[in-house]
């Protein structure tokens, strides 16, 4: 069975979604394209904008990875400011958003409420209370390794509801079946299902 990698770093696999890095040519498998926020370069910024508006080919399938950090240099103010452009490109192009956020979920819930597309908190490893603010204000999670060993996540996963999530390997290296067979566990689910969940919930996010 082949696994869908809702977000990662590798351009060798296809099947997934393929985050560029900043100013990167675009694969012909899908991809997202966003300024992650330790890369905004202040002196750059309309260039790097406009290599996201020449970049969203056909493969773009989101916006991202982009949101705040508290832990990057870069003034909070511009990440806002950089986010909230983001954002508005998402509404305008109806791309879902893949979101990368250290620190700064109630601000990211806040910019979020002027989202028109679905946003997808990637790489979720924090608290319970979090995980369930982000889903009552409509926010998808995506998880990733940490499921595999850490007990207070595999109850979070355990928790949020079957058609708000996916599975990624972002930077790790692993392979992704692992992940998806400790989820169909932890869900009480066949694999089989898990996968065709995972498909559905990508239909939904694509279409809106
Ligand atoms: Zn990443």
């Amino acid at each position: 069975m082949e696994f869908f990698d809702f977000h990662h770093h590798k351009k060798y696999i296809r099947n997934g979604i393929y985050n560029l890095n900043i100013e990167q040519i675009p694969p012909d498998s899908p991809y997202s394209i966003g300024i992650h926020p330790q890369d905004i370069d202040v002196a750059h910024l309309e260039q790097q904008f406009s290599w996201m508006e020449d970049t969203m080919f056909q493969n773009c399938f989101a916006i991202g990875e982009c949101g705040l950090d508290s832990l990057v240099s870069i003034d909070q103010k511009i990440q806002e400011e950089v986010f909230l452009r983001q954002i508005k490109m998402a509404n305008e192009v109806e791309k879902p958003m893949i979101i990368h956020c250290v620190r700064k979920f109630y601000e990211v819930i806040s910019l979020g409420k002027k989202a028109e597309q679905p946003m997808i908190i990637h790489g979720f490893n924090k608290k319970r209370q979090i995980a369930e603010d982000l889903l009552a204000n409509n926010f998808y999670l995506s998880f990733g390794k940490a499921v595999l060993y850490n007990l207070s996540l595999q109850d979070i996963v355990k928790n949020t509801p079957l058609n708000k999530f996916f599975l990624e390997t972002d930077n790790e290296d692993f392979n992704i079946g692992e992940l998806y067979l400790k989820v169909s566990e932890i869900k009480e689910i066949s694999l089989g299902q898990l996968n065709e969940q995972i498909l559905e919930n990508l239909h939904t996010i694509k279409n809106g």
